[in-house]
């Protein structure tokens, strides 16, 4: 009996805990957690290095906020070739390569046609508040393959907002994706954010706003001088150096650079000073505020690109005061964007992403001045001896079209026509160019799987090689060596670490503080970040979860 009066006790409970649980469940049940809002930002031309290198002079909340409070992953590496701008940021946000995502360059050859393509260039839609008609004649379209961005307002049934700002087209463009609510970009001319008719009719009142106030005017007025005393900047070269670029009608390319009057002679030179990116930040916030983002019912993402870090690293090197000085103040103006969003959404509220579409080599000069290889390859010379020994072997004048993207773009029709060997062709430039000064291999795409290079290289060629898009060989040149034929300033564009280590930093919602010195790749980002948000990963992306940046 006492047997029976147990097991009906315990039935009995077992049966009310059921019930317990039912009833929460039908009264709460507990929902889905995302954060309010996703900030993507790359910072254009930073090297991995740059984190540690200005580590000591950076502020707690910019920079380092995200570095001693967040997750950084260490070793992060671009997995394609070519290292450019559109590439890198369709990469970040797709998780997707140039193969699959078509985004084969800044610009490339369409294969098909000859013609050269900038990667955002639409002719079928038209400029929203810019001065010239072409500014703003761009779009996502030639993006063959879906963003983390268009994946979360596709699981949002649409409610979630996106909003891409960059000074450039392309780095609004293509993170923003096919879906975005609005992408902004710079117009040199006017000086004003623009848009194109793909996004929307006119601007909104508060853009045409923030353009009337001439920002651009008020940011270069006092002109630029370093933020601390030059003598303070001692992880850089002297400021006096042959191989710095200099603005337009400047004697020398030292401090302080006068960009009052150099920007009424040349309004593009408002991009290669550091208060472009205090614009971007600036003009970010009235996106921010104007899209309510963070604060509706769903996720928002808003993707930023600073890129003036790139147009100073372009013409000064990494070894300049003039970078060191733009990386200094941007930690400046990150630290008060972080600051606003902790005010407007509470800390942990919201996720942050930091990366970089690519880094950027040193100075050739600056190199050389110091023992190590470098220099400059010079392609164009290059290709007009190879169209005349291949006019001369094959009877065909120009069948190469141009070196675009390092690789050897041949004319395809032209050979189809002639019926030529293309494997003949191919094979005779090879051996042509890989004994040339500065070239290390030379690669036949249709043998990329069996060239005796190593296999990182191998796995990168592959996935940048786009049928369509790119050239048929690639070339590889030595370390150090770039295209060009300046003296002054740097580029980017290789394989090499220094232009394919990138930051890779994580902070706020549900990250946990840590690092990792595992080798991840850009690809990883746009799946993790879908994976944390628990959205599809794009329909292109090849990467994987990073997953111990959770809690
Ligand atoms: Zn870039
Ligand atoms: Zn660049």
């Amino acid at each position: 009996m006492r047997k029976i009066l147990i097991t009906f006790f315990s039935v009995m409970i077992i049966c009310l805990g059921f019930a317990q649980v039912n009833t929460n469940n039908t009264a709460s049940p507990s929902k889905l957690e995302r954060p309010k809002l996703v900030v993507g930002i790359v910072v254009d031309q930073m090297r991995w290095d740059y984190l540690y290198r200005y580590y000591d002079r950076f502020g707690t909340d910019g920079f380092r906020r995200l570095i001693d409070k967040g997750f950084s992953c260490e070793n992060t590496f671009i997995n394609y070739l070519p290292s450019y701008t559109a590439v890198g940021h369709a990469t970040v946000f797709t998780g997707s390569v140039p193969a699959l995502s078509g985004i084969a360059g800044n610009n490339w050859i369409d294969q098909l046609t000859g013609k050269n393509v900038y990667c955002t260039d639409d002719s079928t839609v038209t400029s929203v508040g810019a001065s010239k008609a072409e500014d703003g004649k761009m779009s996502p379209r030639n993006l063959l393959v879906s963003t983390v961005t268009d994946e979360l307002r596709l699981a949002t049934n649409f409610k979630s907002k996106v909003v891409g700002v960059s000074l450039k087209d392309r780095a609004s463009i293509l993170p923003a994706g096919h879906l975005a609510t609005a992408a902004y970009w710079f117009d040199d001319a006017s000086g004003n954010f623009i848009s194109s008719s793909y996004y929307m009719k006119e601007l909104p009142a508060w853009a045409s706003k923030f353009n009337e106030s001439k920002r651009p005017e008020q940011l270069v007025a006092k002109g630029w001088s370093t933020l601390y005393p030059i003598n303070s900047y001692v992880q850089s070269d002297t400021d006096d150096r042959a191989y710095e670029g200099k603005f337009a009608d400047e004697k020398s390319s030292t401090f302080p650079h006068d960009m009052k009057s150099i920007y009424q002679k040349s309004r593009g030179s408002f991009r290669n000073t550091p208060f472009g990116n205090s614009l971007t930040l600036e003009f970010a916030e009235q996106a921010f505020n104007a899209y309510q983002l963070g604060r509706g019912d769903a996720t928002d993402f808003l993707t930023i690109n600073c890129a003036s870090t790139d147009y100073v690293g372009h013409m000064f090197g990494p070894n300049s005061i003039e970078v060191e000085d733009t990386y200094l103040r941007l930690d400046k103006d990150l630290a008060t964007f972080f600051q606003m969003l902790d005010s407007k959404l509470g800390k942990g509220e919201y996720l942050v992403f930091l990366s970089a579409d690519h880094g950027a080599a040193h100075t050739i000069g600056f190199m050389q001045d110091h023992g190590l290889p470098a220099d400059n390859w010079h392609g164009r010379p290059l290709m007009d001896t190879l169209n005349s020994l291949l006019s001369e072997k094959f009877g065909v004048a120009k069948l190469v079209r141009s070196f675009t993207n390092y690789q050897v773009n041949f004319d395809l029709d032209a050979i189809a026509k002639k019926q030529l060997d293309f494997d003949a062709v191919k094979k005779f430039s090879i051996s042509y160019l890989q004994r040339q000064p500065g070239v290390n291999s030379v690669i036949d795409f249709d043998k990329v799987g069996s060239a005796p290079v190593p296999e990182k290289l191998r796995m990168m060629m592959a996935n940048g090689y786009n049928f369509k898009r790119s050239g048929q060989v690639q070339i590889i040149l030595n370390a150090g060596w770039f295209e060009g034929s300046s003296k002054t300033g740097t580029t980017h564009g290789s394989w090499n670490p220094y232009d394919t280590h990138i930051p890779l930093l994580f902070y706020g919602w549900k990250v946990k503080p840590g690092k990792t010195n595992r080798e991840t790749y850009m690809t990883d980002i746009a799946a993790t970040v879908a994976a944390m948000l628990h959205i599809q990963m794009p329909n292109g992306c090849i990467g994987t979860v990073i997953e111990e940046i959770t809690k």
